[in-house]
């Protein structure tokens, strides 16, 4: 009897151990992930091998070196899942997480962007306009920053996991009523016209803020939706998943350079043959890392913007730098 009353209090004990360290992990987890941080979500159109005038296309030269970029600072990818996933106290965010996503549904996406992400191990999302969507050869659709992709191209692409689908309306008309009604039947005709489904939105135009817009997106049962806002997303305990803001990648061709540099009035001129970006001056002290760094200024063609320093900037020896808004990319 003894014995059996000794092995029931151990069990007892274990089960309450195993109970306790398992409400622990969760409590530490759910810690973790409400912790608030800022998290970069990029918003990128096309990739392109060759890019024309225009800021929504990036060279795939270029974004390859983007992508470098983001895996040597240590970025890791997550989707939007994974974001709203955590809201729930499921899942852990890496280190420092990043958002890849692109507009429109390009065939650039799957033809060069895709690659390039797989080679890191990194995800993106591509939102698509489900009624623009097509075939192939001559049954190819295009919309403003090149060709689309077909129907089987974006079963294909789900499968394949780099590049996870969502929807951008069904046909991208600046009409809010309209849009609505999209929002309603976008999963649906998704679902019919590819297989895949998905349960995360992105405005186009960045039309948002409307009451019916956000009633209609909970009622079709999507989970997260992007804006465009070019700020970084807070993300915390009030997070709005209907309305997540993102950085823009500004793309086209560009050649910047260095117009003057006149360390006795702690000026610095950027200039760049290009389409116009905006772009961060930094001093970079050569023997210890150490950075100044300026206003941010849009520099394009017949521009060149003079960024003032600190006279100590220069006081030792020195290079300058171009960075992006949010300090993930180096242009020059
Ligand atoms: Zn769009």
């Amino acid at each position: 009897m003894k014995r059996l009353l000794a092995a029931v209090a151990s069990l007892v004990l274990l089960v309450a151990a195993v109970f306790g360290i398992r409400a622990a992990v969760f409590a530490v987890r759910r810690a973790h992930q409400l912790r608030p941080r800022d998290i970069p979500v990029l918003m990128y159109h096309n990739v392109l091998d060759e890019v024309g005038p225009t800021s929504w296309q990036v060279s795939a030269e270029e974004f390859a070196r983007q992508m470098d970029q983001l895996a040597e600072a240590g970025y890791s990818t997550v989707l939007p899942h994974d974001i709203e996933r955590a809201t729930r106290g499921r899942g852990w965010f890496p280190r420092k997480p990043v958002v890849i996503t692109f507009d429109d549904g390009y065939e650039g996406v799957k033809t060069f962007a895709e690659p390039i992400l797989a080679k890191h191990g990194f995800q993106a999302i591509c939102y698509v306009i489900v009624n623009r969507l097509g075939g192939e050869g001559p049954e190819r659709r295009e919309f403003d920053s090149g060709p689309l992709l077909s129907t089987n191209e974006v079963a294909e692409m789900a499968a394949r996991g780099t590049v996870a689908i969502g929807i951008h309306s069904l046909t991208h008309v600046p009409i809010p009523h309209r849009l609505e009604k999209e929002i309603l039947r976008g999963r649906q005709r998704l679902l019919d016209v590819t297989g895949v489904t998905t349960r995360d939105y992105c405005f186009p135009f960045g039309l948002y803020g409307y009451d019916f817009m956000d009633a209609a997106l909970r009622r079709s049962g999507y989970a997260t939706a992007m804006i465009c806002e070019d700020r970084m997303f807070r993300y915390g305990t009030e997070t709005n998943l209907l309305a997540i803001p993102r950085l823009s990648v500004y793309g086209g061709p560009h050649a910047i350079s260095v117009a003057a540099t006149n360390p006795e009035d702690g000026t610095v001129a950027l200039a760049n043959d290009g389409v116009k970006i905006p772009l961060r001056a930094v001093v970079r002290r050569k023997a210890d890392g150490h950075a100044w760094s300026s206003s941010l200024e849009w520099v394009g063609e017949g521009m060149s913007p003079t960024y003032r320093f600190p006279p100590e900037a220069f006081a030792a020896p020195y290079r300058i730098e171009a960075w992006d808004k949010a300090g993930l990319f180096r242009y020059l």
